[in-house]
């Protein structure tokens, strides 16, 4: 079977960073899942339909017109990298992730990922739901001060205003969301391997992630 490593956690945990460059290192495929929740939200804006509209979501999630391309994510053709990771677009994800429908849509599109050589992917029920038989499950967190510092800065570094104490309320709030939620709530998996980032480099959490897979 083709192997997965699959990274779930906390928003802003840099569980994204890792996992994509795990993917490089290992020459494997890599899926951001939280892309395909934000892409609904935003196309969801696009085609006036209410985000608290499950089934109209659910279709939308369904026939997303969505294209990954290396770094790059397309909707309606159009390149939406930037606009996705907004913070109002990352809210409005959490809100259309709670629906059971919407999550049963984009189920088949994660899984069509898995591709030889191997495939990494990150989000919140890639261990649980998604691959439940992935080679290898981490749970990757850090503190929420030191995810909101680094939220912090590469707000910073792209040039937008930013303020600190907002930030940790914002990750704080969809945390909670994630985790209350009846269907996938975000949590550590039994066999999951916990990888706290608290102190370690983006360098140092690579290679503890491949020191994991290569063992
Ligand atoms: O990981 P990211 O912050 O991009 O995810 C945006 C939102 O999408 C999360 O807050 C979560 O509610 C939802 N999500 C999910 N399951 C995943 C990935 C993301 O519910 N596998």
């Amino acid at each position: 079977t083709i192997p997965v490593i699959a990274i779930d956690g906390p928003s802003a945990s840099g569980k994204g960073t890792v996992a994509a460059r795990v993917a490089a290192a290992l020459g494997f495929h890599y899926l951001d899942s939280g892309a395909l929740y934000r892409l609904t939200a935003l196309a969801a804006l696009e085609e006036e339909i209410s985000w608290d509209d499950e089934a109209e979501l659910a279709g939308l999630a369904a026939e997303l017109p969505a294209r990954f391309d290396g770094d790059r994510v397309f909707l309606f053709g159009e390149d939406v990298g930037d606009e996705i990771r907004s913070e109002a677009i990352g809210m409005g994800a959490s809100k259309i992730a709670a629906y059971p429908a919407v999550r049963a849509a984009l189920l088949a599109r994660q899984r069509a990922f898995r591709e030889a050589p191997g495939l990494v992917t990150d989000g919140r029920d890639m261990g649980s739901v998604v691959f439940p038989d992935a080679t290898l499950k981490i749970f990757l967190t850090a503190s929420a001060g030191e995810r909101a510092q680094r939220r912090y800065k590469q707000l910073i570094d792209k040039g937008e205003s930013a303020n600190l104490q907002q930030i940790r309320e914002d990750i704080e709030a969809r945390d909670a969301r994630d985790a209350a939620r009846t269907v996938a709530p975000l949590r550590q998996e039994p066999d999951a391997q916990r990888l706290d980032t608290t102190a370690l480099s983006i360098e140092q959490a690579v290679e503890t992630v491949l020191t994991w897979y290569q063992s």
